[in-house]
């Protein structure tokens, strides 16, 4: 990426050059031919119509709210996902959309029970346990059902661990207390700091049973405070036992390393969770055809699956209603899309990623006419802008769209060092430009996997700026007067 932009840089420093080298004959220079407009005045025109219906209308709200209170937990394999499902594609049809499921097979991952107790620590007055609170991580195995017994040990991070060693860790439960940087969050990098965290979720537990521990708990990612335990994906790497993982609360992680500052702490552990077979579910898609181009795709989506601790409105009822609002606010203003525009709910994105994948491989072929995607899975905090992952050209091209929302404070447009959303990650690597809303992340992590990502999370006046980005975008892309660079 950044050598092909400078690939281009020196190309458009050496055509300067020769263009500016003085002429022999005294005829005036011809006007070099104007830039084509990449958007139209009509176009433009219909952006801010878009954005102030979008702005205006509490379609998106309805959407996240049937989603998170009367589906609740969209778990992938569960139920309630294939309600989800079923539910997104009859509003897209009710939308007048063409609207088809697109097969995935998907993990069945279902949680059990999940406790634990400290049952022997310093100054332990007798015949009494101290309650931890924590859940498993997705995909974890299970501990037999009466549960397992052990030493506690603490590592802050993977070189604690090593620096442990096997003899201190065999037949132990590990605990890895690594602190969420809530500073970082505070000043808006909240995906920054869940990515340093979240590496001890995704593979701690494989990194303890190479030292021959027998459970893996983690400090919750995240800087929820009102003892909430976050669950999220782990990763079981081949060459290592698997064995049970969770995450206590951050509470519950300063209680422990406490503790075990002062002496032996032995852990009382229920994990019951269950890997069912593989089952069937679906990306639902929902087209709004191009007038001059159908053949041409410009995705607009969230996820439709969710963690099962809350009801999954921030993450991502609310990137799927945005989404959903884009079609509906062109249906609305009777406005029809050069390109096609396709909303898109994928299954999946949070443990495993199938949707994302199965659609790259089902679509390979057409890969071409998959003119951009665009994916909101950050929640619903107020958006300021676009992030983009695509030749640095984009940005400019799409700077009429930007000074449009610039009204609703989202008038920044700036690159993305990677895909800008997970489900879109397989696309994109194929070459198709990725889009998000650039959006407040300060509040996002002290909810998200937790079972406070409810509907109250949700402003919406933000969720509605959220949608006008996603809607503006989108029409923008689906609109250009050139194809994008590539
Ligand atoms: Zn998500």
């Amino acid at each position: 990426m950044i050598s092909r932009v400078f690939a281009g840089a020196l190309l458009l420093a050496a055509t300067k050059v020769i263009g500016q080298s003085p002429t022999p004959t005294p005829t005036p220079t011809p006007s070099p031919a104007p830039t084509p407009a990449r958007l139209s005045p009509a176009t433009i025109a219909d952006l801010a119509r878009i954005r102030d219906a979008a702005l205006n209308s509490d379609y998106a709200l309805r959407q996240v709210a049937h989603l998170s209170n009367n589906i609740g937990p969209r778990l992938t394999g569960s139920a309630q996902a294939a309600k989800a499902v079923e539910y997104v594609a009859a509003e897209l049809k009710a939308l007048g959309l063409e609207v088809q499921l697109e097969k995935v097979t998907v993990p069945h991952w279902v949680r059990g029970e999940e406790t634990a107790a400290l049952v022997q620590f310093p100054g332990q007055a007798e015949n009494t346990t101290q309650k931890i609170i924590l859940t498993a991580l997705g995909g974890s195995v299970a501990t037999p059902a009466e549960g397992i017994t052990a030493s506690v040990v603490v590592a802050r991070n993977f070189d604690e661990l090593q620096s442990l060693g096997r003899e201190k860790v065999a037949g132990k439960i590990v605990l890895f207390d690594y602190h969420f940087d809530k500073q970082m969050a505070a000043e808006s990098h909240g995906g920054e700091a869940y990515g340093q965290a979240v590496v001890y979720r995704g593979d701690g537990a494989t990194a303890a049973a190479k030292l021959g521990a027998v459970a893996s708990l983690i400090r919750s990612v995240g800087g929820a405070d009102f003892r909430l335990p976050h669950t999220g994906s782990t990763n079981y790497k081949e060459d290592a036992p698997k064995i049970p993982a969770g995450a206590v609360t951050a509470e519950d992680a300063d209680l422990i390393s406490a503790l075990t500052a002062q002496g032996e702490v032995k852990m009382h552990l229920v994990l019951t969770p269950q890997q069912l077979p593989d089952t069937t579910s679906f990306n639902v898609i929902g087209d709004l055809k191009g007038s001059e181009h159908p053949e041409d795709v410009v995705i607009t989506s969230g996820h439709l699956d969710s963690w099962d601790l809350g009801t999954g409105a921030i993450d991502d009822a609310a990137g799927v209603a945005v989404a959903m609002q884009t079609a509906n606010v062109l249906q609305q203003l009777h406005i029809r899309p050069k390109r096609t525009i396709r909303v898109l709910a994928w299954m999946n994105e949070e443990n495993g990623l199938r949707g994302g994948k199965t659609y790259a491989q089902d679509h390979a072929a057409d890969m071409a006419k998959q003119f951009a995607a665009i994916e909101t899975d950050g929640g619903a905090g107020h958006p300021v802008g676009i992030h983009f992952h695509a030749n640095a050209e984009v940005g400019k091209w799409l700077e009429p769209a930007a000074r449009v929302l610039q009204e609703s404070g989202a008038g920044i447009i700036a690159p993305s060092e990677h895909s800008t959303g997970a489900d879109i990650g397989p696309i994109d690597e194929q070459g198709v430009p990725t889009f998000a809303p650039m959006q407040d992340s300060r509040f996002y992590f002290n909810y998200h996997h937790t079972a406070a990502d409810t509907l109250d999370k949700i402003v919406p006046r933000e969720l509605a700026e959220n949608a006008a980005v996603v809607a503006v975008t989108a029409y923008a892309l689906a609109n250009l007067e050139q194809p994008l660079p590539r």
